[in-house]
């Protein structure tokens, strides 16, 4: 199965992805995780990539796709994956369709959650690009660029939205019920 999870910052998808992942025997694959490894080994890509992330920017999609592209041509990503946290630009979205061909993606999870409780979420992460001020900019980010891609899965029948408010478990049978109505 090939998903797509995807919701404002903060909203417990990479959580959810990993765990829903470890179910379905399929990898989670989640660019800002890549990136962070990039950015912790002190690569050329992390360097690159390093000041952008901390400021809550996008990085470019010519950089992002590359290495989702390389990511997803190896063998553990064959049977599917589930992607976290890409695409999130428009351009994203379409270098996506090219890169998976006619099957496309399976489904999209939407995750839904209020505005303040992601602030309340993500200020307890303590991660090191989560200041206040970050946080509120990524949501923006988030609003403006990667919301709008939710119009075009609409558009093709993909979308499932799921509540997003709740225990780690609890979400994860939310999730896992929607994939698989019978
Ligand atoms: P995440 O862990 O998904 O919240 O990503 C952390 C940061 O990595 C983001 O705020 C961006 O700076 C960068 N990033 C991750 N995925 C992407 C993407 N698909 N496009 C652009 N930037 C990304």
């Amino acid at each position: 199965m090939r998903l797509l999870f995807i919701g404002p910052p903060g909203a417990g998808k990479g959580t959810q992805a990993q765990r829903v992942a470890e179910r379905l025997g399929i990898p989670h694959v989640s660019t800002g995780e890549m990136f962070r490894a990039h950015v912790d080994a002190g690569t050329e890509l992390g360097q690159k990539v390093d000041a952008i992330m901390r400021a809550g920017e996008y990085v470019p999609d010519a950089i992002t796709v590359e290495m989702l592209k390389q990511r997803i041509a190896e063998p553990d990503a064959a049977g599917g994956f589930i992607l976290d946290g890409f695409p999130r630009t428009a351009g994203q979205a379409v270098a996506l369709d090219e890169l998976l061909g006619a099957g496309g993606l399976d489904r999209v999870v939407v995750f839904e959650v209020d505005e303040e409780e992601l602030v309340q979420r993500m200020l307890a992460r303590g991660r090191a690009d989560d200041t206040e001020e970050t946080i509120r900019h990524r949501f923006k980010v988030y609003l403006d660029q990667t919301q709008p891609l939710l119009d075009l899965y609409d558009s093709r029948g993909l979308t499932i939205r799921v509540d997003g408010v709740g225990g780690v478990e609890e979400v994860t049978e939310r999730i896992l019920a929607a994939l698989d109505p019978q």
